[in-house]
């Protein structure tokens, strides 16, 4: 059996008004994401992740953010869309790992409905895809409470 490995990061800036959307769920909260998508920092990591592991370069290479179509896009697509991509070279995933780091809101409730959105869209079964959410104990960006970070590690088999 062959195996490739990829890693993804993804930060994004919080601010009020704003849609907090992680794994394709939307999070009730007054704070949101920044950004030229949905701005979900999770699916983003996974993304790159993919990306990384299929040797396709990163998420900015596919789907820059200068592309009028993709503005409010949900990350959801995206992903599924680099999938599709890694799977023209015949990978499947064997499995994929994912911190999200945020101060608040707690995120332990949300998990199994991400788990369940994002397998949805790759197609793969949900008990192979595990999401851990951590605080940054008060440091730094994420610990202010001014933005969201996720980190990804997916491993490719054929
Ligand atoms: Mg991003």
């Amino acid at each position: 059996m062959n195996f490739r490995i990829g890693q993804g990061y993804d930060i994004h800036k919080l601010a009020y008004g704003k849609r907090l959307v992680l794994g394709g769920v939307e999070i009730p909260f007054d704070m949101g994401c920044i950004a030229h998508s949905d701005g979900d920092t999770l699916c983003h990591a996974i993304t790159d992740a993919l990306l990384g592991a299929g040797g396709l370069g990163d998420i900015g290479k596919h789907f820059p953010d200068t592309d009028e179509s993709l503005a409010g896009v949900s990350s959801l697509v995206i992903m599924a869309e680099a999938f599709a991509e890694v799977k023209k070279h015949l990978w499947r995933i064997n499995n994929i790992d994912a911190t999200i780091i945020l101060e608040r809101p707690k995120l332990a409730e949300y998990i199994p409905n991400m788990c369940e959105k994002i397998a949805g869209v790759l197609h793969i079964s949900p008990d192979i895809i595990n999401i851990k959410a951590k605080t940054a104990e008060t440091l730094g960006a994420v610990g202010d409470g001014v933005a969201v970070e996720a980190h990804a590690v997916v491993l490719l088999v054929r």
